[in-house]
C-alpha cells in the first residue's frame, strides 16, 4: 500500500509537486492551492491510499520538491 498525505491549509501554491507528478497534482484555480486528486479529506489532510506501488517514485519526487514539506509518502 502507497499513501500519500497533504496537508493542504499549508500550502503556498508554488506548482512544483504538478511539475513533478501532474497525474495526482493539479493546482486549484479557486485559491491557488494544491489539489491532490482522488484524495479523502480529514481534518486538513488530503489522503490517497493505493496498491499501485509504482505510483510512489511520483509521490515521492512531489514531496521532496515541496518547500514547506507538506506532502508525505508511506509504503507498507
Ligand atoms: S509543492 Fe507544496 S507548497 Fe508547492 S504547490 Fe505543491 S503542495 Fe503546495
Amino acid at each position: 500500500m502507497v499513501i500519500i498525505t497533504l496537508q493542504r491549509d499549508k500550502c503556498i501554491g508554488c506548482n512544483y509537486c504538478v511539475e513533478m507528478d501532474p497525474v495526482h497534482f493539479q493546482m486549484s484555480k479557486k485559491d491557488g492551492k494544491s489539489v491532490l486528486l482522488h484524495s479523502k479529506e480529514a481534518k486538513g489532510f488530503f489522503t490517497l491510499k493505493s496498491n499501485n506501488h509504482a505510483l510512489a517514485e511520483g509521490f515521492e519526487l512531489a514531496a521532496k520538491a515541496c518547500p514547506v514539506k507538506i506532502i508525505t509518502v508511506k509504503e507498507t
